[in-house]
């Protein structure tokens, strides 16, 4: 943060940004049902005499400032977890189940400052801006209800948008720098079911069963062996799986068990090769076990790739704000729904640093947190941004 140029604007309205995060926070809702978040947008938005349009994508907000020229799109996200926060502070979520894990209260708060700044100098645009905030990123497919809203396409609606922008906390990274590759930004996310299905009995008569349980113990370890000797070691992919469901007591044996798990990859041909090799995975060892094994893929997000002239345009920027940022290349193995605009729209994807400590509790953790400062270079950035894209000089 040393040495950051952070907006005067934004400075004065630290406070502003602060309160805003943390009533966000404090009220978190899920997916497509946001009535207090999404009313809070458009009531702020519509203070600033912005054109709000609601209902877009069924619960998104869009506020469009119109202006001669080309037109740049800059998304937020509000919906929050179904997580319960473990973090004891004087703004915690009120709502026992639900909770801001992945930032998103401060992706909304950073848009609305940086909107109010904006607006106070709309007579110098030469351009016009669509500030996107969107329901359900976490699984919903919110921004392609919104991409493909019958009323309000928020893309090709007038003014049509040229570029797309986003920016996702990130808080593996450190407070000033940022998180942005060449290319990917986010992965092919992709949720699969295993049903293991046999004949259950007397936990003392196993010889009378086909047991579910020993198949999906080795179904498992089978699996792993997916990435570690089939995947080409020059990409990164994960296989996990992540529940296991099955039997009820110590003497049964259960008649069926249930495993869940995702796969993440970048390029389609892994993505093909992960799905392929679980496929012939669950049917050998079905047939070598004489077991019934049905395997059921939900393909999720597609990845965010980044333009190049995007890239160089949101480095550019960055530096004004942090002239001393790292910049970290890695592609962040996350899944993100912004890939349904990128995928037809140039733009970029960055995660802003927000770290100040070395135990910080990933994305989706119960104890995800970050340093609030962050705030203020993130929604800098934006107004920055909309500086050297389309203010006249
Ligand atoms: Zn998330
Ligand atoms: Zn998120």
């Amino acid at each position: 943060m040393d040495g950051a140029n952070i907006h005067p604007e934004i400075a004065d309205l630290y406070p502003e940004l602060i309160q805003i995060r943390r009533e966000l926070h404090q009220h978190p809702e899920l997916m497509f049902d946001l009535p207090r978040t999404s009313a809070f947008v458009a009531s702020y938005l519509q203070a600033l005499n912005i054109e709000v349009h609601t209902g877009v994508g069924k619960s998104g907000v869009v506020g469009v400032i119109r202006g001669e020229g080309p037109c740049i799109l800059l998304r937020a996200d509000m919906d929050a977890l179904p997580i319960t926060e473990l973090i004891e502070s004087d703004y915690k979520s009120t709502t026992p189940g639900k909770t801001h894990a992945c930032g998103h209260d401060a992706h909304m708060a950073m848009l609305l400052v940086a909107a109010k700044v904006i607006s106070r100098h709309r007579d110098r645009l030469k351009g016009s801006i669509k500030f996107m905030f969107q329901p359900a990123e976490e699984g919903g497919h919110g921004a392609r209800f919104m991409r493909d809203d019958e009323n309000y396409p928020v893309l090709d609606a007038e003014p049509r948008v040229d570029e797309v922008y986003g920016i996702h906390m990130g808080n593996q990274v450190n407070l000033g720098d940022f998180n942005l590759s060449e290319k990917f930004m986010s992965t092919y996310s992709d949720f699969f079911d295993i049903e293991v299905k046999g004949k259950g009995g007397h936990g003392s008569s196993p010889h009378l069963c086909n047991d579910p349980i020993i198949s999906a113990a080795e179904l498992i370890v089978a699996l792993q062996t997916i990435i570690s000797r089939n995947v080409n070691t020059k990409f990164k992919s994960v296989l996990s799986v992540t529940t296991i469901h099955g039997g009820e007591t110590y003497n049964a044996i259960s008649d069926s068990c249930k495993l869940t798990g995702t796969i993440r990859s970048y390029e389609t041909e892994v993505r093909d090769l992960l799905i392929k090799r679980i496929n012939e995975i669950c049917n050998g060892l079905s047939v070598a076990n004489n077991i019934s094994i049905v395997f059921t893929l939900h393909p999720l997000y597609g990845p965010i790739v980044n333009d190049p002239t995007c890239i160089q345009k949101t480095e550019a920027v960055f530096r004004k704000i942090c002239p001393n940022a790292n910049r970290e290349m890695d592609s962040p193995m996350i899944g993100e729904d912004f890939a349904y605009l990128t995928d037809v729209r140039p733009g970029c994807f960055y995660m802003l640093g927000c770290s100040t400590t070395e135990k910080t509790a990933p994305l989706h953790s119960p104890n995800f947190t970050f340093d609030e400062r962050s705030m203020m270079i993130g929604a800098s950035f934006w107004v920055q941004l909309v500086q050297d894209e389309l203010f006249k000089n």
